[in-house]
């Protein structure tokens, strides 16, 4: 150790180890980062890599060797052959192509560190073919363990340089790879310096054929230069390949693999910049929907669907002009914005759309024929934020998909915004039986010309947790639409004769049944399953339809209500006058009850037409042996009227509000509720 830092200190220039070093520094990190690339890269890119990470390692070994070799001072007469001073280079160049080629050409396994070897030893094998041709006027004796310890360290150096570079486990690898390929070309060389001792002899002369320190010195020159030259390509070249990676992942991460259409990361990212470009100008978010997708996909399968949606996207892509953006969000959803100045324009581009979205799309032999629904909001007249545009577009759109005509829908917010209520009236009521949100209240019907009280009607009741107390008149049309109204209208029944059996006296229960309800076949066994089921008298239920129920299919209809008269059931007519009013249904169905629209009451005394209505109805149900009940008498006016016709019954404010459950049943057992108490009605 001591001979060889001794050797390093007293007898080398240090300008020149330096330079040596520095070379070396350079030439390490650039073999060794070329051979990180060329392990990452394949075919003849992995070995255009592997090849000059060789000729940049074995470059940098030769010249640290002789750019400190010109340092070196042995005080005696010295000169370098050339044919062993060639052959190094070519040592050099070949043992650290080997190297890095055996270390790169697999991912694991023991061969990085064999090429580590190959590369080591490499070095060392290069140093002491270069200090044959190392020539002085006198006698190089080689003190063998420092030999044998700088071909060991060049070795475990080496094999360490491709072990870092291939295993790394923190991000500094890569640099402690260049580091120790630095070691090992400076630890070997200057230990195996060390190892020399060099004894004049003024017998031997050195013969005047042999490079000088000036060639020497220009051909290391030159090669590190060469060097330098690869160090500049490397870091460009890596640096430009960075940038492209980079490039390549922000593609990959902002666009839809299938079409190469942006995606919602990319909606995310872009949207708020056009936003923000327009600054007040007119943008329209455009909300695009490819009809019959989930069909196909279901259908035909999803390679199917996906074919349909490449092709469709392509026509799409080839029909956009400069400034107008399109791109997928989900599966069958896609999003366009665009500048404009006239309507015209985004009219123009819709059709566009529509167009590229309606041509069919090709399966083997099958076309299938698609079609897109289109809504378009507009900023800064429909919303502000993104997220306003997007909804809004996203109701336009829903607008065009029922319209089912292969147009467009501007936003208009009287129409849309009543959807989206519809929308989140339905998403609430899928969970409203499970969540106990449904209740029911009883609202009481009396004789009109004792006030006794005859029974009660059932009404719904729904809070919803999100949007709080929702009307039956509103939600009860979007469970119609749904078809969710099968399951509540089950769940009405089942709980308002469950109800009924509770109370004291032998009351009527009246239960409003949906039309779409009622057509089900099986709706007399349900009706029958709720009485087996609670118990109650089926004489005290009465169903209430309405004349709507018996239009499109009377047939089935009057089947059906034949059913449920059989099992004992009374059928009543409910809103009677509103809707189709034919007098005809009266006479060819079996009703037992008629209950007249609470509108007629509402507009009696101030329309002529409502008296003559109730009037006739009254008369009516006389001649026909059919009580009728007059329903939302709120007023003594009206009730003193009622009473005057000699109308059956009646129901309404005046006489009791909806009741819950609990008051119901004590207005059952007394025939009277307390009035004064206000927490016990409910409307
Ligand atoms: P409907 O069958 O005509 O029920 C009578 C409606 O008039 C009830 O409204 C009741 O609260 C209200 N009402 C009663 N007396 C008066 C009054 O004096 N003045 C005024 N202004 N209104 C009065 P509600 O409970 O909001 O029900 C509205 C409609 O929802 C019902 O009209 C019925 O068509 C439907 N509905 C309610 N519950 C159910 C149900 O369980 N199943 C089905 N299929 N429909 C139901
Ligand atoms: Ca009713
Ligand atoms: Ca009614």
């Amino acid at each position: 150790m001591l001979t060889v830092l001794n050797c390093l200190t007293t007898e080398h220039d240090h300008r020149f180890v330096a330079a040596a070093l520095i070379i070396c520094a350079i030439g390490s990190l650039v073999s060794t980062r070329l051979f990180a690339r060329a392990r990452a890269a394949r075919r003849t890119k992995h070995a255009a890599l592997v090849f000059m990470a060789g000729i940049a390692g074995g470059m940098t070994i030769w010249t640290t060797h002789f750019l400190a070799m010109l340092g070196f001072v042995p005080n005696v007469e010295h000169g370098f052959e050339p044919i062993a001073t060639t052959l190094s280079l070519a040592f050099a160049m070949v043992t650290s192509l080997a190297g890095f080629m055996i270390a790169a050409n697999r991912p694991t396994g023991p061969m990085i560190e064999v090429g580590g070897l190959v590369l080591g030893t490499g070095a060392a094998l290069m140093h002491f073919t270069g200090m044959r041709g190392f020539l002085v006027a006198g006698t190089i004796a080689y003190d063998q363990t420092l030999v044998v310890s700088a071909i060991i360290a060049g070795a475990a150096l080496g094999m360490l340089t491709t072990n870092r570079v291939a295993r790394p486990n923190t991000r500094f690898c890569r640099h402690y790879g260049a580091v120790a390929f630095m070691l090992a070309i400076g630890v070997m060389h200057f230990t195996a310096m060390g190892a020399i001792e060099i004894t004049p002899d003024p017998r031997i002369t050195v013969p005047a054929e042999l490079l000088s320190d000036t060639i020497l010195a220009s051909l290391v020159v030159a090669v590190t230069v060469l060097v330098v030259v690869l160090a500049a390509i490397t870091h460009f070249a890596e640096a430009q390949s960075e940038a492209d990676t980079l490039a390549h992942f922000r593609h990959l991460a902002l666009h839809d693999p299938l079409t190469g259409l942006p995606n919602r990361a990319m909606v995310r990212d872009d949207l708020p910049r056009r936003l923000k470009e327009a600054d007040g100008l007119p943008l329209a978010i455009i909300a695009v929907d490819l009809n019959r997708f989930k069909e196909i996909n279901d259908v035909y399968g999803h390679a199917a669907g996906d074919s349909v949606l490449t092709q469709t996207t392509a026509r799409m892509i080839a029909t956009l002009e400069d400034g107008e953006f399109f791109a997928r969000i989900g599966g069958d959803e896609f999003l366009a914005a665009k500048q404009f100045t006239l309507e015209s324009e985004i009219e123009e581009f819709a059709a566009r759309i529509s167009d590229a979205f309606s041509r069919p799309s090709e399966i083997g032999k099958t076309n299938f024929a698609t079609s897109a629904s289109i809504g378009i909001a507009v900023y800064p007249r429909d919303g502000k934020s993104i997220d306003d545009l997007t909804t809004r577009a996203d109701l336009a759109m829903y607008r065009s998909k029922k319209a089912q005509n292969g147009g467009w829908c501007w936003y208009d917010a009287d129409a849309d915004e009543d959807g989206r209520r519809r929308g989140q009236i339905a998403v609430g009521l899928r969970s409203a039986i499970a969540d106990g949100a449904l209740r029911l209240v009883f609202q009481p019907q009396y004789m009109v010309k004792d006030r006794k009280l005859l029974g009660f009607e059932a009404l719904l009741r729904w809070n919803s947790g999100q949007l709080g107390d929702v009307s039956p008149a509103e939600f009860i049309p979007v469970a119609e639409q749904t078809g969710m109204i099968v399951e509540i209208g089950d769940w009405v029944l089942t709980e308002a004769c469950r109800e009924a059996a509770l109370w004291p006296e032998p009351l009527g229960v009246a239960v409003n049944v949906s039309p779409i309800q009622m057509m089900r076949p099986d709706f007399a066994d349900r009706v029958k399953e709720a009485l087996t089921q609670t118990g109650l008298a089926a004489t005290r239920l009465e169903i209430e339809i309405t004349e709507t129920t018996l239009i499109d299919n009377p047939g089935q209809a009057l089947h059906i209500l034949r059913q449920i008269k059989a099992l004992g059931v009374r059928v009543a007519m409910d809103d009677f006058g509103t809707g189709y009013s034919s007098l005809s249904t009266l006479f060819s169905f079996p009703f037992d009850k008629i209950k007249v629209d609470r509108s007629f009451l509402n507009a009696l005394g101030r329309q002529a037409q409502a008296t003559s209505v109730i009037e006739t109805v009254i008369e009516l149900g006389h001649k026909l042996s059919i009580p009728v009940l007059a329903e939302g008498v709120e007023t003594d006016f009206q009730a003193a009227f009622l009473m005057d016709r000699r109308c059956d019954e009646a129901q309404g404010f005046l006489y009791g509000r909806p009741l819950d459950t609990g008051t119901a049943r004590s207005l059952a057992r007394a025939g009277i509720v307390n009035d004064d108490d206000p927490a016990r009605l409910t409307a």
